[in-house]
Parts: structure tokens; sequence; C-alpha cells
């Protein structure tokens, strides 16, 4: 399982029991600043899998670049077999433009594998793909919901390769949708190269959301424990997430000013009432109803609202009932107010 004898990445080797940061060399800026993708490498005394770690393919989705900060500082990570290979921030242009997208306005995670001699967000996805992708033996790439929109922490994953459904599984999240993969994803160029990734979406961009980051701290450490590189920890409590294979969009009827009268993680029945858009002034209020029944994995947060603009991502769910309580054991599990009870038993916080 164990590719990797020699770990070499942007030209520097790293050794075994040794920890380094390498900034791997992009294109320049026009200004002619030098410009650097960080990637930091552990890696273990012992043999194990090579695991890359990515956040920010969207430059302004956040949440991954503090999940692998503490991710990183985890204590665990002193007994890591096996090689982490973390890049906080990929798209490095973007985030320096706090923009999702490159300069030249494409969305990096629609043109992998990328290509040596192709467009700016080609040439990196090609770079990301070779130096970091392609020498892994299993990957997690961190989001957040994109534009003005909220994501109840979820996993996405695809059901061919049989060790993603065991990622999803010890990952922790309440949600995983087994989704489509979206042509030309980072999760599609890497699937195709026989390598199990996992997506982990939770909060918004531009902000940091504390249980989503919590959750993928988490999530990144049980991974690593499922896989080997983490000696596995007696069981505790886990919960047993929903599990979905159908996700879809509930749009707005009608322009105007909306309100929402519906949370993250809500179970939903078909028709229900989830908000409401009227005019300004408060006249020709339009209920929206949901869609299909299932759990609320996300939301806009924009109160201005054009007709057909998507509003709520619902999850299908084969079983409604109990599944409210595994997004409060969830929550409970994840929400700040317990990191004094965490102390408490001895585990290790998770900031
Ligand atoms: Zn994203």
């Amino acid at each position: 399982m164990a590719k990797p004898i020699s770990v070499v990445i942007g030209g520097q080797s790293v050794a075994p029991g040794e920890s380094r940061t390498i900034d791997v060399e992009l294109p320049g800026l026009y200004t002619q600043a030098e410009t650097h993708m960080p990637v930091q490498v552990i890696r273990g005394l012992k043999k194990g899998p090579r695991m890359f770690v990515s956040g920010v393919i969207h430059g302004d989705e956040l949440n991954g670049m503090e999940i692998i900060r503490r991710v990183l500082n985890h204590n665990s990570l002193k007994r890591i077999k096996g090689t982490l290979v973390a890049v906080p921030i990929v798209n490095v242009y973007g985030c320096i433009n706090r923009s999702r997208y490159l300069p030249d306005g494409r969305d990096l995670n629609r043109v992998f594998p990328g290509s040596p001699r192709g467009s700016m967000a080609s040439r990196l996805a090609h770079l990301f793909m070779q130096e970091i992708v392609l020498n892994s033996d299993y990957g997690i790439d961190l989001h957040t919901a994109g534009g003005h929109r909220d994501n109840l922490p979820q996993v996405r994953m695809s059901p061919d390769i049989p060790a993603t459904q065991d990622m999803a599984q010890a990952f922790g999240a309440p949600v995983i949708l087994n989704a489509d993969l979206r042509d030309r994803s980072l999760r599609h160029a890497a699937l195709k190269a026989g390598i199990p990734m996992l997506l982990y979406e939770g909060g918004a961009a531009l902000s940091y959301d504390e249980v989503a980051i919590r959750a993928g701290v988490r999530g990144v450490i049980s991974v690593m424990r499922e896989i080997g590189m983490l000696p596995r920890v007696r069981k505790k409590k886990s919960i047993l997430p929903l599990v979905s294979s159908r996700s879809g969009w509930t749009r707005a009827p009608d322009s105007g000013v909306f309100r929402n009268h519906s949370r993250l993680g809500e179970i939903v029945k078909k028709g229900q009432v989830l908000g409401r858009i009227s005019h300004p002034i408060g006249h020709d209020e339009v209920e929206i109803k949901a869609k299909r029944s299932g759990v609320l994995i996300g939301c806009t947060r924009l109160p201005l609202v054009h007709e057909g603009e998507a509003l709520f991502h619902i999850a299908t769910l084969k079983e409604l009932d109990g599944a409210t309580d595994t997004i409060d054991q969830f929550h409970e599990a994840h929400s700040p107010e317990q990191e004094g009870d965490l102390r408490r038993k001895g585990e290790p916080p998770v900031f």
C-alpha cells in the first residue's frame, strides 16, 4: 500500500522522521513578486500510507486552511506512520484576491487534471496533481459552501472505490453524500487515477465556522487512524452518519427579499414552508416550499434573491425517523461548549 520509498516534493526530499515546510514555486505575479504554494510534509519513522490534505482550492473557502493548521499541531501526529502532505492553500492566487477563482477567471476545481501548457488555472492543477496527488495513496480535500451560501458539515464520496466508503464513515460528519462526480474536479481526477479521496464541505466562504472546523480536524485525524497512519483509539460513541444518494435544490419561486425560517441540519418534509419572499414593503409574499423530504445540508445566507436562485439544498434520506438525533449528537460533540468536558476526559483539545 505504501507507495513512495522516497518523498520528494518541489525538488526537495524528506527523510523518515522529518517534518519540513516546502515552498513549491508557482508562476510569479505580474508585479514580479515570487509566488509559492506552502506545503508541510510530516514523515514518520515507520512506513505507512501517504495522504494529502488540501484546502483553499477555491480561494475564498478558508475553513480548510484552519483545519490543516490545527491538524498539524495535533499531539497525535507524534505517532505518525507514513507521510502526511498538507497543503493549506492550493489556490494561492485566489486567496490573495479573496476570490473563489484564479485571476484568469477560471475555477480551479473545473480544470483538473490540468496541463503544463494550458491556462493559468490548468497549469496550477497540473502542478498540484504531479507534486501532491499522484504520489499519494489517499486524499482529503477541504471546502466550504461557495458564494453566499452555508453548508452543514458533510462528506462527499463516490462509491466506486470501496476504500472511500470506510474513509467517509470514519470521518464522522453527520451526512455522507454519494455525490455524482463533477467533470474535471480534483475528486474526479484523483479517482480516475485510482486514489481514494474524500471531499469535506462545511461552513461558508470568507469566514471561520468553529463547529465545521472542529468536525474537520476530528475527521482528518479519524481517517488517518482508519488507514493506519495513526494508532486506533478505543471506540468512542460515534455518530452514525446519515447517508444520501440524491440531493437537489429548492429554488426561489419569485424575486424579492428572502426570510429564512429553517436551519441547517433540520429534517424537512416535502411541501414544508422553509422561508418566505416578499416585496421590500412586505406585500406579495410567497411561501417557499421544500421540493423534497430530507435533511437541509445547504442554504443561502443572502436575503436578496432573484427568481430561480438556489436557496435550500436538501439531501434525500431513506429514513427520516431518528435523523434529528444524528444531527443533535453531532452538534453536541463539536460545539465549543463541550471543550471543558473533553479536557476533563483527557482527550486532546481539537483547536
Ligand atoms: Zn469549494
